[in-house]
Parts: structure tokens; C-alpha cells; sequence
């Protein structure tokens, strides 16, 4: 029986403070175990919680960006459940109502048509602490470092139909929620997490299947993995004729393998219950609209304003793609002091060159040592004919490497284009006298034979020749030549 996959995920993101949500102790990662601590955050008794103002703006800013309608009241409730490195017996979490509701956001689907991927909610709540396990000793500690450090949880609907789409989403988001500023999103320190909901049922069919959950998914590739891997163990069981039991799942990256953790528990399993110690929150409607204001250019405003440069669709497409690109080429852009042209002129030096030098270096552009003020003037270069096509290549790897002036280069070196119009008639006439033979098939109608006599001079001109007027130049000597009445050099 042909099955459809059905996926749905919940996202962890930390939020990028300095504090932990209810406490001042700090966020920072890899101090000394059990060091930023104090009564609130290792759940003492008495002690009180006191939110942080900016973990709420910025989860109201994901909310703003991912087109979700922010609560102007929210309230936190403790989610009940015991694990060691849980010191108050419950999380503080948002149940009803959560910050925000609704909003999605688009990705390609399978079939190449655009996919709007719906988000069910987003709710703040705090981090738990870390369990080391001492296998040599046999003994477990607790790190409580972590414990109470802001987190949002973005839970989509199951919109999502295979690997792909669930990484494209997740790629996607990343960028958005670090361009916010949202998060830092280093996913190696567990900023940025991910739990995978899926399951299979028949093509077609209105009803879901039973779902497995994979837990804690900190890389994209992973996220990949684990879903093929579960597709196709879900797929064998109902080949199987067997059932899909609902349970929560680890994926041993190491094996390649989902593997059972427990059975699922369902939301009435954790009582949850309004926090008694935290007030509701409120957002006041003066807030939302700053927050409005301090927001980037969606995807779509972006795509736009890079067309009305006059830059094609896969230009802008690709700047906007590349992480960091966007932000390079508009502050090449703002060091341009040229014409408008100026930005189909860098577009096109990043497409052709930059970009794929950073690629193949494993760098962003903004952490190339080739700012873009540097950028900037060897679009100018370009742009004035200074600097012909093939010297630009010729320069552009160590200009990119060492991040070089292009402007002192070019006077250092002497390369220059030579714009000297009866310099460049001088060169092509002696050209034209040092090759009689070729200058002679030439006029007996072998025009191929141009392009060695172009070759030639850009040799003699040490490349700063412009190819196309060189071309021009030297049928204009071979036909005085032809005359008998030439002179060369
Ligand atoms: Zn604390």
C-alpha cells in the first residue's frame, strides 16, 4: 500500500539573553558545573520567580516575523514531571494561552511548488538542567548551569510531507530567528533543537496515523536521517501488517538508528496548572508596534527591492539564499558611489567569483577579509573599464584570500586598462607587421584568425587591453595594411 508521510515538528530555540528567564543568573555556556545557580533557578524553597522583559520581546519578535498573532495576555503554568535535573519538580512553561498563535512559514515542497508550512503556536518556557553520566564511576551528576535559561517552543502543524521539506523548513527558520536576533542558534551548544513528530498513514487518507516522536535532533542532518530512518521502520511494521505504537524515540546518530525511550505521554499526564508565583503576562499594543518597526524585511520585501535594481530573479534569489550574502551586498551597495548600475555590477562580481570563492573557503562573506567597502571599488574598477573582464579574474582569488585594496593594487602593479586609443592603434599595428602571413590569410577571408591576432595583443599590452575593442582595432590596421599604405609602430 502506497503510505503518506505526515511530519510535524517542535522546535526549541534559546533565546539569546544574558540572564536566565526568571532569574539574573547568567546564560553563558561551558562554566564550571553548578557555578551561574542561585535559589530561584535550583528551585529552593520560597524563593521567587521574576520574568525577564527581554526573553518576552524576543519571543513576540519570532512571533512578528513568522506572521503569528502576538497575545496580549499570556500566562505561564508548571508542567509536572520528576527528572533529576529538574529541581522544582515542574517546568515553567505556557500552556493556555502561549505568546503567540498561528503564522507559518513557506518552503518548496516536493513537487517544486510553494508550500506554506502553518505554525500551531509559539510558548516561552525554561530550560532544564544537565545530567552527566559517569560511566567509568557508575555515577550520575547533576549540572544545574542550564537550568532556567529561556527557551521558545515553536510547534508546527503536520504540514510536512518528507526529509527534505522538514530541513528546508528548519534551514529556513534558523536563518530567520538569527537575523532577528532571536536566538544565537549555535546548534553544537544545544541553542537551537528540534523534535521530529511523525507518522505514516494510507495515501489520501483524512486520518493520521500513530505517531512516533524523535527527541532532541541538534543538527539538520540528523533531522534527515532520523526521518528516513523512521519512515522506513514505520513502513516495514505496516507491511508487516503489525501497529505503529505512539512512543518517544532517540536517534543514536552514531548507529543511524531511532530506538525506543518510552511510551508517550499525553498533556493531562503532566497536571498542568496555572504557575501560582508569576503573575499573567501582558503585552501592551504600543509594544507589538516597536517591536513591528525593529523588524527586518520579510523574504518577500527583499525579493522585491533586489528586482527593482535590476538584478534577475536567480541573483536575487541566490543573495538571499546564501547566508550572509544579502547583508554583504547591501553594504557593498551603500560604499558604491557610483550609478545605480553599480548593483548589477557587484551582483554579478559576487555571483561569478565571491561567492563561489567563500564556498569553496567555508566562510560567510561578511567574515571575508574582501569587505565590502573593498567590494564596492572593485565594482567601480569594473564598472569604468579600469579593470577589464579576464584581469578581474585573474585577481580576484588573491584580492578575495588577502583581502587587498583593488584600487592600490592597480596602481602598484600597473594594470590599468589602457584607454589610450592611439597607444592601443600603435600596439595592434605592430601586431599586424610582425605576422604578415597571418595578416595575410586575415585578408584573404580566414576572419577566424582574428582571435590569435587579439591573443597576441593582449600579450604585448600585458592584458590591459580590452578584448573586444582590440578586436576592433586590429581589423582597422590589417585593412590599411591591406592598402599597402600602413605603417607599423
Ligand atoms: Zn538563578
Amino acid at each position: 500500500m502506497e503510505m503518506d508521510t505526515v511530519i510535524g515538528l517542535e522546535i526549541h530555540a534559546q533565546l539569546n539573553t544574558r540572564t536566565k528567564l526568571f532569574c539574573s543568573c547568567p546564560t553563558e555556556f561551558g562554566a564550571e558545573p553548578n557555578t551561574n545557580i542561585c535559589e530561584v533557578c535550583t528551585g529552593q524553597p520560597g524563593a521567587l520567580p521574576r520574568m525577564n522583559g527581554l526573553a518576552l520581546e524576543l519571543a513576540a519578535k519570532a512571533g512578528l516575523a513568522l506572521g503569528s498573532k502576538v497575545n496580549e495576555r499570556s500566562l505561564f503554568s508548571r508542567k509536572n514531571y520528576f527528572y533529576p535535573d529538574l529541581p522544582n519538580g515542574f517546568q515553567t512553561s505556557q500552556l493556555d494561552p502561549p505568546v503567540c498563535e498561528g503564522g507559518g512559514l513557506e518552503i518548496t515542497s516536493d513537487d517544486g511548488t510553494p508550500k506554506r508550512v502553518r505554525l500551531n503556536r509559539i510558548h516561552m518556557e525554561d530550560d532544564a538542567g544537565k545530567c552527566v553520566h559517569d560511566e567509568l564511576r557508575g555515577i550520575t551528576k547533576v549540572d544545574l548551569n542550564r537550568a532556567g535559561t529561556p527557551l521558545i517552543e515553536i510547534v508546527t502543524e503536520p504540514d510536512i510531507s518528507s526529509a527534505r521539506e522538514a530541513v528546508e523548513f528548519l534551514k529556513k527558520l534558523h536563518g530567520l530567528l538569527v537575523r532577528l536576533g532571536v536566538t544565537k542558534g549555535r546548534m553544537e551548544e544545544g541553542e537551537f533543537r528540534c523534535d521530529v513528530n511523525i507518522s505514516l498513514k494510507p495515501k489520501g487518507s483524512p486520518v493520521l496515523g500513530v505517531r512516533g516522536e524523535i527527541k532532541n535532533l541538534n543538527s539538520f542532518r540528523f533531522v534527515g536521517q532520523a526521518i528516513e530512518y523512521e519512515i522506513g521502520r514505520q513502513t516495514e511494521i505496516y507491511a508487516a501488517g503489525g501497529r505503529v505504537l505512539q512512543e518517544t524515540l532517540h536517534f543514536d546518530s552514531q548507529k543511524g538508528e531511532t530506538r525506543s525511550l518510552r511510551s508517550k505521554e499525553e498533556a493531562h499526564d503532566y497536571r498542568y496548572f496555572p504557575q501560582p508565583d508569576l503573575p499573567p503576562v501582558y503585552i501592551s499594543p504600543d509594544l507589538v508596534e516597536r517591536l513591528r518597526t525593529e523588524l527586518p524585511e520579510g523574504p518577500e520585501e527583499a525579493f522585491g527591492r533586489l528586482l527593482a535594481l535590476g538584478l534577475k530573479d536567480v541573483q536575487a534569489r541566490l543573495l538571499m539564499d546564501r547566508r550572509g550574502a544579502l547583508e554583504y551586498f547591501d553594504s557593498a551597495r551603500d560604499a558604491w558611489k557610483g550609478p545605480v548600475a553599480g548593483a548589477a555590477r557587484i551582483c554579478s562580481l559576487m555571483e561569478e567569483l565571491f561567492l563561489p570563492h567563500c564556498q569553496k573557503e567555508g566562510t560567510s562573506p561578511l567574515e571575508s577579509p574582501f569587505t565590502p567597502d573593498l567590494m564596492a571599488k572593485l565594482a567601480g574598477l569594473a564598472e569604468d573599464g579600469t579593470l577589464g573582464r579576464r584581469k578581474v579574474q585573474e585577481l580576484a582569488e588573491q584580492l578575495f584570500a588577502e583581502g587587498l585594496d583593488p584600487e592600490k593594487v592597480v596602481k602598484e602593479r600597473g594594470l590599468a586598462q589602457i584607454s589610450d586609443e592611439s597607444e592601443l592603434a600603435r600596439l595592434a599595428a605592430e601586431v599586424v607587421a610582425a605576422h604578415p602571413q597571418e595578416a595575410a590569410k586575415f585578408r584573404a577571408g580566414q576572419e577566424k584568425i582574428l582571435s590569435f591576432m587579439v591573443g597576441k595583443l593582449m600579450k604585448l599590452s600585458a592584458g590591459r587591453a580590452e578584448p573586444r575593442r582590440a578586436g576592433e582595432l586590429l581589423k582597422a590596421a590589417l585593412a590599411v595594411g591591406g592598402t599597402g599604405s600602413g605603417t607599423a609602430g
